[in-house]
Formats: C-alpha cells, structure tokens, sequence
C-alpha cells in the first residue's frame, strides 16, 4: 500500500469554539494539513458552559422567522445559515452520534442536554482526521516577515501557514477563553472593526440599599415590558430576575439589544412593566378601592390584587408616596411600572458579544479582503442575535464559510503557479 501523499497546504486556525472546529472539520476533509490553536489548557469551553444549562443548539421554527431573528445582519447571514441552517446542523450533530431533540419552546438540544459527549466525538474525530490540537497558545498577531506570534508557556512560537482562518470569538466571559484582544491586533492591520459590546446581557438599574438587600435574586414573573426604540413601541411577556446592580433574565436579554441600542443615543431607557398582566386597569382600580381598614398597604394590595413581594417591592421602590393614596394613580401604575435602565452590564458578563469585524471588509468566503489568506469566523464578526440556538447555529455555519473558503483560496492559489 503506497503511504497517503502528505498534505500540500496547511492552515492555522485560531480558536477551538464551534467557529474554529468546524472550520479545521471542513479542512481535514480537503486534505489540508490543521494546526488549530487555542489560548485556553482546553478547547471548546465556552460551548460546554453553554450546555450547563442544556445545550440549545438551534432553533426547529420556520426558516424565515429563524432568519428574522439576525435582524439587521440577516442579510449577511442569510446564504451562511441557507448553507448550514438547523436542518444541516441537526444532521450533523446526529453524524457524531448524538440524538437530539425539540424542546416544547421549539429549540433543539442534544438528547443529553449536555456539550460535553457532542464535544469529546467531536474532538475524537478531529483528531482521527489529523487535526493537530496546541493548547496554551495565545495568538498575538503576526511578525514583520508574516509568521503568526503565539505566547505560550515556554515563550513566544512563531509559525507559518498558507492561510489563517481567525475564530476567537467576542468578548463575553473572558475566563472562557475568548477576551476580545484580537480587536487591538486586526485593527492594527487597519481592518475595520465595530466595537464589541454586551449582548444578551443584564442592565444597571439604581436600586435603593434597602431594595437591593431585600430582593437581589428574586424573579419577577409574570410581567410585560414595554419599551421604545425608535419610535417603534416592542412589548414582550416573560419574566426576569432583580440583580444586586439591576435586572437579568430571559426577559430582559431578548430585549437587550433594542435597550442597548436606546441608551447608546438617550444615555437611558425606560421598561415599563406591566406587573399584573391579568388584570384590566378598570379591575385592578375596583379592588383597590375595598376599605382598606387597619391593613398596612401591601397587604391591602396583596389581599386584593394577589401582588406581593418583589412585585410590590418594585412599586414601593419606583413609584412615589403619594401614588399609593391615589386608587387610579396606583392602578395605573402598576400596569404601567417606570424602570429606569441606566447602561448594559460589562461585556465580561454578557452572554454573547454585538460589534466586530465588519462583513463589509469580508468577501463571500469570509477572508479579509485587505488580507489575503486570513478568513474570519463565528462571533469575531459584527452581528448578534438573541438566545434560542441562533448563536451556535451562525457559528457553526461561518465556521464551515470560512474554512470552505480558505480551502476553495488554496486551490485557486495553486492553480495559479
Ligand atoms: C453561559 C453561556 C451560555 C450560552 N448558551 C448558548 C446556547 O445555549 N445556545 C447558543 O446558541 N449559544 C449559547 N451561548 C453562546 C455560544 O456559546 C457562543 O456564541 C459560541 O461559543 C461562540 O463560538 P465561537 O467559536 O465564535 O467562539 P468561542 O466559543 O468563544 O471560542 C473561541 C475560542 O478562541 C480562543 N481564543 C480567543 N482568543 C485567542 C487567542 N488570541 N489565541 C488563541 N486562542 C484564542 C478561546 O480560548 C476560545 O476557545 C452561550 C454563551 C454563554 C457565555
């Protein structure tokens, strides 16, 4: 038997999230030669936290409504997720022998729920395939003569590649790795980059020391909130969870970016809440007006109302004194709470990044045009999209772009000589 031809390409890919192995899979597969590097001592560990809480992989919905929900990047994600959407990406995650399932909400998680099984098949079959694995290598850019800088333990590494394919991801939860400081080096390189920000993420809200200590860690549910972005009026149902600086929680990430946006041009916004979303205001104001008696306020509006808690704590902390003696006034208000929001919580703590390369820099492969040879991937680029298996789906999808891309570069680029 004649020994396999050595590979005559090879590419580095920086990043060991979904992005990069999905990437150094379709590589593997052209015959190029992978050296994937990731800064962390493991690869894949923001995708295991993700499957902490059950890993959501994708979305079963209609594949319009699921594009929808890229808002003003659809456009640009759409032929990536056309491509590789939740049909494909089910498929493949069967590929690796994992069963998956639909959740009553509609998103798809591995039977398990877990990451890790889907992450060590994976890995296992990455490896079969010969893709080399350098862990503790942190990419630091590139030297004057064009080899890729690494910081590892045991000094700085320099290494060639015929092409790069960059996956390091945004910036949320440094401590899993992707800390965003590939932005300072790419825009050295002049490519344009818009600024990472929270996504998916809580907001800053002036509690009261006494609110704070009563209530931080208590959910709110359920409620509607309603807010403005642009002069178009969003009103969601759900519920969120009161933090010792503001709010998190389901509610609160699926309208983040529209209040993110809002306090990025007013310097705040205002949630309001519907706190009894059963009630008609008519209602709410007729059991108020029962004689109250000897009965503190809040248990004259939990008898009536059934509000109590961090509900009725929410009206105390917000609402004036004098509302409280008004029947209309209070049931107004409590259909219509004023939450003031003041900034987004760092991006160290958001679930998912905004910002990053811009697509406009980027041909239809996902290289940088200014670049040659350098393909970027996952969410290193500038969209973001609400939680629900949308983040891993555009992911995984740019991830096989890029690394098509830099395969389909390569071929071209011999053809040539
Ligand atoms: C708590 C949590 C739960 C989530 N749950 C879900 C979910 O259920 N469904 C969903 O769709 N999405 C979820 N997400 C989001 C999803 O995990 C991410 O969108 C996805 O992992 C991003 O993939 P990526 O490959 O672009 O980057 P990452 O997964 O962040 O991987 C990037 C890799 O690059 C490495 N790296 C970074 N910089 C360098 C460097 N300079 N040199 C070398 N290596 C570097 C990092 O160590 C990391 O391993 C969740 C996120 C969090 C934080």
């Amino acid at each position: 038997m004649t020994p396999a031809a050595p590979p005559r390409h090879s590419v580095a890919i920086i990043g060991g999230g979904p992005a990069g192995l999905m990437a150094a899979e379709v590589l593997s597969s052209a015959g190029v030669q992978v050296d994937l590097y990731d800064r962390m001592p493991s690869v894949g560990r923001k995708l295991l936290m993700a499957g902490k809480g059950g890993l959501n992989i994708t979305h079963s919905e209609p594949l319009e409504r699921f594009l929808a929900r890229y808002g003003e990047r659809r456009d640009r994600l759409e032929p990536f997720v056309r491509g590789f959407g939740p049909e494909s990406l089910r498929d493949w995650v069967h590929g690796l022998g994992i069963e998956t399932f639909v959740g009553t909400s509609g998103r798809v998680f591995p039977q398990e729920m877990k990451a890790a099984p889907l992450l060590r098949a994976w890995l296992h079959r990455l490896r079969g395939a010969g893709v080399r694995i350098h862990v503790r290598h942190r990419w630091a850019g590139w030297t004057e003569s064009g080899a890729l800088r690494f910081d590892t333990p045991r000094g700085e590494h320099m290494m060639h590649a015929d092409a790069v394919v960059l996956a390091p991801g945004g910036g949320s939860w440094p401590q899993l790795g992707s800390d965003g400081a590939w932005a300072e080096v790419i825009a050295q390189r002049n490519v344009p980059i818009a600024t990472l920000r929270p996504a998916n993420c809580g907001f800053d809200v002036a509690w009261s020391e006494h609110f704070r200590s009563r209530f931080a860690g208590h959910p709110v549910k359920p409620v509607i909130a309603t807010f403005e972005e642009g002069g178009v009026a969003h009103r969601r149902q759900g519920e969120f969870v009161v933090t010792a600086n503001g709010v998190e929680g389901s509610l609160i990430y699926a309208a983040s970016a529209a209040l993110r946006e809002t306090i990025e041009t007013q310097g705040h916004v205002i949630l309001t809440l519907d706190l009894a979303p059963d009630y008609e205001v008519e209602r709410l104001a007729t059991a108020l007006a029962h004689p109250r008696g000897s009965r503190s306020i809040a248990s004259h509006i939990q008898s009536r109302t059934g509000l109590k808690g961090v509900k009725t704590g929410l009206m105390r902390e917000v609402l004036p004194a004098e509302t409280f003696t008004d029947v209309a006034r209070l049931a107004a208000s409590i259909k219509a709470l004023p939450l003031r929001l003041e900034r987004p919580r760092p991006l160290a703590e958001a679930i998912s990044t905004a910002g990053g390369v811009a697509f406009d820099a980027l041909d239809e492969g996902l290289m940088i045009r200014d670049l040659p040879g350098v393909f970027c991937a996952g969410e290193m680029l500038d969209w973001e999209a609400p939680t629900g298996g949308y983040l891993l789906t555009a992911c995984f999808a740019t991830g096989l772009v890029a690394g098509r891309g830099a395969a389909a570069w390569l071929g071209a680029k011999e053809a040539e000589t």
